[in-house]
């Protein structure tokens, strides 16, 4: 009955796949596996004692915006920030696409981006990565030429293969790509990789981070982009007008005060991704890409069922049905003992009864 209510757009909409509240050992989402630390969380409730709840949040983010600068670098009226870089998707394709626009993207990639490129009403166009989900940077210009997309999204390190373009590369699409070109760097913390030191030279790049993965705030949702002064004012123009509550933006400046232990925990990730990788990749059956990010791309036979399989012993992954993700299975990076649990359980599964 409601369905014929339903905008034409909304009904082509696939929903975003999550689950929440898994007992077991969660390593689908691609957080870290720890929480706040609890010196910042002691500052962060000493300054929640004054922080008046009953009034709305800073709007303009003034403090967390100077915080940000200091991080990034980036001055700070380049800076925006939303609940989410979800939320800073949403408002860019709202912001820069019109019914009929093309949006090219690369494929696989983060899947949100399809979404709310389909709800404005942006035509999709994706650029398949080759067979080890790399990409043909000359080819992909050509296509841009071609296809003429009013914006271009690319994910860096890509979600959910876990490869890397160099910032070299992503200049070379830049100087070609006809209209705005979004680099979400969501993992840029266990990349190191950025094309931030492009922006002075392009107005149109923004590139767009988040505090979910390296940064441990998944739960407070903020997102952050880094642009021009002028695409900052049509985003601003958009947004919801007090986006990032009062909590969420004490708790960044607090965590933005104690960067070592980011980093300290960064390089942690990191050794164990490198630790679970090699050992994957000398199970039989099993390709491991390369991964630049917190997380693994696994290609196994059967991966639905072993899917169900790790589920049913506690372990949770993230499927795909996606073709191009056919027999693929991601894995986030998470404690030494997650993924030595994850690990096993694998080898379990793949070799039971055998
Ligand atoms: N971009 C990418 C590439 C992601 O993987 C994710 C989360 N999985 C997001 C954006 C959204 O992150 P946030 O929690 O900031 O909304």
């Amino acid at each position: 009955m409601i369905d014929k209510f339903v905008s034409k757009r909304a009904l082509k909409v696939e929903s975003y796949k999550a689950e929440s509240m898994f007992k077991g050992v969660a390593l689908d989402k691609n957080e870290i596996p720890w929480d706040l630390d609890d010196k910042v969380k002691e500052a962060l409730i000493e300054r929640l004692r004054s922080a008046g709840f009953n009034r709305y949040p800073d709007s303009s983010c003034t403090e967390l915006k100077k915080a940000l600068a200091r991080y990034t670098g980036v001055d700070d009226g380049c800076i925006a920030v939303g609940n989410g870089s979800d939320e800073l998707i949403s408002v860019l394709l709202q912001t820069f696409i019109d019914p009929g626009d093309t949006i090219a993207v690369l494929n696989p990639t983060f899947s949100m981006y399809k979404i709310a490129g389909t709800i404005c009403g942006g035509k999709v166009w994706e650029f398949d990565l080759d067979s080890g989900f790399k990409l043909n940077t000359r080819e992909f210009i050509s296509g841009l030429k071609r296809q003429n997309p009013r914006l271009t999204i690319l994910c860096n390190p890509n979600n959910p293969t876990g490869g890397c373009i160099e910032a070299g590369e992503i200049e070379e699409i830049l100087k070609e790509a006809p209209g705005i070109v979004i680099v979400d760097e969501a993992y840029y913390e266990f990349s190191g990789v950025t094309a931030s030191g492009l922006l002075p030279e392009h107005e149109n790049l923004i590139v767009m981070r988040t505090f979910s993965k390296a940064l441990g705030m998944a739960g407070l949702r903020l997102g952050y982009m880094l642009a021009s002064p002028e695409i900052i004012g049509y985003f601003d123009r958009i947004r919801s007008p007090f986006n990032v509550n009062t909590f969420t933006q004490t708790a960044a400046i607090e965590v933005l005060k104690n960067t070592g232990l980011v980093e300290e925990r960064v390089e942690v990730i990191k050794r164990e991704r490198e630790r679970l990788a090699s050992r994957l990749s000398e199970l039989e059956g099993i390709r491991c890409f390369e991964s630049r990010s917190n997380f693994l791309l696994i290609r196994v036979p059967e991966a639905g069922k072993v899917f169900s399989k790790l589920r049913a012993d506690g372990v949770l992954v993230r499927s795909y049905s996606d073709p191009v993700l056919r027999d693929c299975l991601r894995v986030t990076v998470g404690s030494s003992e997650e993924n030595d649990r994850f690990y096993e359980t694998l080898k379990e599964v793949l070799y039971e009864g055998a």
